[in-house]
């Protein structure tokens, strides 16, 4: 499950990020199985409102009665009515013909977040604010495990990695600065968005030769 993660700990768990609207059966088999049911579900939080992130967050904490974490820049994804413009009309164009073929349903923000703030989840997972694919877009590090989730900030899929598409990013000009700064906190383990490979040493290898490639000068013509 690559757009949602479940955060197992000793007194329940918590769902980073939700999936695409319908991916509920998932979510909730998935915890079955580690034999955890709704109320053992703490807190929902996400990355970014994106529908692939945000589809089912209505549904877990309607299910769940568990509180939605997020930047409060967010909300505007989460509901649909972000302004988009640009080159990223595109993702506007597919969100909402996705939000209207799934019936997704909008959640408020209960719980807003910001950067540096440390949930108290899984030991301790930090929020680290990274605009760029959309305005309110956070990463989150976990300092017990070493490890960065960073949304869409860089992604996965199709045997390829790379920096959020610019077609599906709200303002490209703060995408560097965020892979920098994640890139700094040089975290053991990198978690990209949509990712397809299960290999976690690839990945953070990975990350640093994205990250490299992006500082390199670029030769002028
Ligand atoms: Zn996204
Ligand atoms: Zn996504």
């Amino acid at each position: 499950m690559s757009m949602s993660h479940l955060l197992v700990e000793a007194d329940g768990a918590v769902l980073l990020d939700t999936g695409f609207p319908g991916d509920q059966g998932r979510i909730r088999r998935g915890m079955a199985k580690l034999g955890l049911g709704p109320r053992d579900l703490k807190a929902i939080v996400l990355t970014h409102g994106h529908i692939d992130h945000a589809g089912n967050a209505a549904w877990a904490k309607a299910w769940s009665g568990a509180p939605v974490y997020a930047h409060p820049l967010e909300q505007a994804h989460i509901d649909g009515t972000f302004p988009y413009a640009g080159f990223s009309r595109v993702t506007g164009v597919l969100e909402a013909a996705g939000r209207a073929v799934t019936g997704y349903r909008p959640v408020p923000i209960d719980v807003p977040i910001a950067d540096g703030q440390e949930l108290p989840f899984w030991g301790g997972l930090k929020v680290v604010f990274l605009p760029g694919h959309t305005i309110g877009h956070c990463g989150f590090y976990s300092v017990r495990h070493d490890l960065l989730f960073t949304g869409d900030l860089w992604v996965r899929f199709m045997m390829r990695t790379q920096a959020s598409p610019r077609v599906f990013t709200d303002t490209p000009e703060l995408v560097p600065a965020s892979l920098r700064k994640a890139r700094a906190i040089g975290a053991r383990w990198v978690v990209p968005g949509h990712y397809d490979l299960p290999d976690a040493t690839q990945l953070r290898r990975q990350f640093e030769e994205l990250c490299a490639e992006r500082e390199r000068p670029r030769p002028t013509v």
